[in-house]
Parts: C-alpha cells; sequence; structure tokens
C-alpha cells in the first residue's frame, strides 16, 4: 500500500495519475489531507476516486488515545496510537511567539540514556514521515490553533530515524503544506556523530540541539552509552563543523542531575569544553530533571541551577533555565508511554 501522507506534492501527483485521475485532484488531496480530514470528508473529490483511495492507498493518521491539559500554563499532551496499536507522546506548547508542537520520532528508543522514561524499554520501531507529520496535523485539528513551530525532541532518537526524519522536515515545512518554517524547527541529537555530518549537507535551517549533559567523558558516558562510541572531541568537532558549513548557531542541552553533573567545577569545566570546542558560538539550555523513579536520580534545586547558569555567563557561556511547561500533567516525554504500556500488560 502507498502511505500518501509521506509524499510530497509532486509525488502524490504522480500517485493520482497512476490511478488515472487529473493532476490537480493530487493538490486538493493534499490540502485535506493536511488538514487531517477522513476520506468521506473531502467532499470535492468524486465518490469514484475517494473509492480508488480506500483500495489503493494507505491514509491513516495518529488517534488520540489520551490527551490531557494543563491547568496552570494550557500546555496539552497527547498520548497517540499508531495504526499497529504501538503509542507515542506530543506535547503542544503556548509560547508568547507562538505555539510549538514536540513530536516523537520512534517508538520508544534505543539509546539507553540512563535518566530517561522513553528508552526503558528499548525501540520498538521507526516512526514513518506521515506519523511523525501527523502528530501535527492532529494537535491542530484538536487545538484549532496554528503550530508555528516543531521540536523533535519527543519520543525517540530522530538521527536514528535518519530518512524518515528528513522526509517529515521537508513535508512539515512544504510551502503547499503546513508551511512551518524551518528556522521554528529544532531537531534534538544525543550526539550521533555520522548523522550530524549528514544533517549539515540538508541544506535545512532548522536549529541542532545537542544533549550534551556532561562535559567529560567519564560523566557522559555513565549518562549516556552514545558517549562510548562518539566521545566528546569526536562531537564537538562535529557541532563546530556543522556551524560552519550552516551558519547555524548550535544549542546544547544539559540536564542537571543531582550529584552527578551540576557542580560548580563541572560549569567551569562545560565553559571551557565549550569555547575550545566551539568558540561559544552557542547557547546551553539547563533542563531540571524530571525524575523517573525507575532511575533512582533527582533533580537539583532552582537555586543550584542558578547558580550553574550564572558560573556559566560569568565565563562567557550563553545559558538560560528552561521553563517548564505542564508541570502538572506529566509533560515531559516518555512517562506517559511507559504507563500506558505497563496499564495493558
Ligand atoms: N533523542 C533525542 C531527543 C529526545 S530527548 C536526544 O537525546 O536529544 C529530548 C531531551 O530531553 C534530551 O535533551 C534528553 O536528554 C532530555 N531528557 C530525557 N529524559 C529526561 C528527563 N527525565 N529529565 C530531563 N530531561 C530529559
Amino acid at each position: 500500500m502507498t502511505d500518501i501522507l509521506s509524499m510530497t506534492p509532486d509525488e502524490l501527483t504522480a500517485f493520482v495519475r497512476s490511478i488515472g485521475e487529473k493532476d490537480f485532484r493530487a493538490k486538493q488531496l493534499y490540502q485535506w489531507m493536511q488538514k487531517g480530514a477522513q476520506l468521506y470528508e473531502m467532499t470535492n473529490l468524486p465518490a469514484s476516486m475517494r473509492e480508488k483511495l480506500e483500495k489503493e492507498a494507505e491514509y491513516r493518521l495518529p488517534k488520540i488515545e489520551a490527551k490531557y491539559v494543563s491547568k496552570i500554563d494550557g500546555t496539552v499532551k497527547y498520548l497517540f496510537s499508531l495504526i499497529d496499536g504501538e503509542c507515542v507522546e506530543s506535547v503542544f506548547m503556548r509560547y508568547e511567539h507562538g505555539n510549538s508542537l514536540c513530536v516523537s520520532s520512534q517508538a520508544g528508543c534505543r539509546m539507553g540514556c540512563r535518566f530517561c522514561a522513553s528508552t526503558l524499554n528499548g525501540k520498538t520501531r521507526d516512526l514513518t514521515a506521515s506519523e511523525i507529520l501527523g502528530q501535527v496535523i492532529m494537535a491542530q485539528r484538536d487545538t484549532g490553533e496554528r503550530v508555528g513551530g516543531v521540536v523533535m525532541m519527543g519520543i525517540g532518537e530522530p538521527l536514528d530515524n535518519y530518512d524518515n526524519a528528513i522526509r517529515f522536515l521537508r513535508l512539515v515545512s512544504h510551502p503547499d503544506g503546513l508551511n512551518i518554517g524551518l528556522r521554528h524547527i529544532s531537531l534534538s541529537t544525543c550526539g550521533l556523530v555520522d548523522k550530524i555530518d549528514r544533517l549539515s549537507e540538508e541544506n535545512l535551517p532548522i536549529t541542532l540541539s545537542i544533549s550534551l549533559h556532561a562535559s567529560d567523558n567519564e560523566t557522559r558516558s555513565a549518562l549516556m552509552p552514545v558517549n562510548n562510541k562518539y566521545p566528546l572531541e569526536k562531537l564537538l568537532a562535529a557541532c563546530r563543523r556543522y556551524f560552519d558549513k550552516t551558519g547555524r548557531r548550535v544549542s546544547f542541552e544539559y540536564t542537571l542531575i543531582a550529584g552527578k553533573n551540576d557542580s560548580l567545577p563541572q560549569a567551569d569545566a562545560l565553559a571551557a569544553l565549550l569555547k575550545s570546542g566551539m568558540h561559544a558560538v552557542c547557547h546551553v539550555n539547563l533542563i531540571l530533571l524530571n525524575e523517573v523513579a525507575e532511575t533512582g536520580l533527582s533533580t537539583v534545586g532552582r537555586k543550584n541551577a542558578e547558580a550553574f547558569r550564572d558560573r556559566l555567563e560569568k565565563r562567557g557561556i550563553n545559558a538560560t533555565i528552561r521553563r517548564r511547561l505542564g508541570s502538572d500533567i506529566d509533560a515531559s516525554c516518555g512517562q506517559l508511554r511507559l504507563r500506558h504500556a505497563k496499564a495493558n500488560s
């Protein structure tokens, strides 16, 4: 079956031709799909064409399995189920400059980061481009509001599902489609160096976010097994190449974990690393750990985070503490999927 929602307008035109329909029908179909319409709702398409699509095309949108709305800030968390019953999460966030959606790229994750809920049961499968796009379409349809930005920071490692992630980026930013500006899209990775190099060649002006979480190899390898394959020297060199190639400032995520990576000497080491590796052309996003019971790791207090930030700033590194949205609805990713899987086992 042909997954029509994963197609670009040109590919869809070729497909529509192949089932004996006129080119302009592709445009109509494309517009409907971007709105999340069901086939029977596509009333300007002939019934005979809809029947052909029913038989020859696969067109499925994620289904809202559960939805939680934060009473504090209006953040909406979705648990979506996919065609085979796999579940993923998306988070709809409201900011002054517009709405943003955090999307998942895989069902589960095989990267094994010690602090992360998404990886506890490993990876089940990659999502298709249409399954990633479908999260954006459904969030827009459900909220009735425009999504102006996307962060690929949900469940999964986007660069471990490279082709589908790239296809998603091209689809979601397509001028005839949702038309979300690439400059309003961030992709977060645990640091797959070979894929970062490939990404730098794609001519996609997105923001690359690196999950760093440590400034020395010993600490980072203990938290993130991927560091054994791609240690800090290699990772920073790839980030520098990415910046040189694209001119896009790289952003680094650093989740503060009590007693592991939160000391002031570690802030000094982080500043030194980013100065030598990136000439300080970067931004550090400090994140307060979202505690996941299974990991036994604890968060630091707000005061410690501020001290860590001030230390980085003092050393010439731009840093902010990420605002926590949806704290009353368990909005960080992976926890909902995990609970859902447990409840159904
Ligand atoms: N696989 C990608 C994207 C998904 S994770 C990556 O590793 O970047 C998105 C961000 O949340 C990453 O920076 C990740 O390290 C961080 N994260 C994961 N679990 C967390 C937790 N329990 N508390 C705080 N941040 C967490």
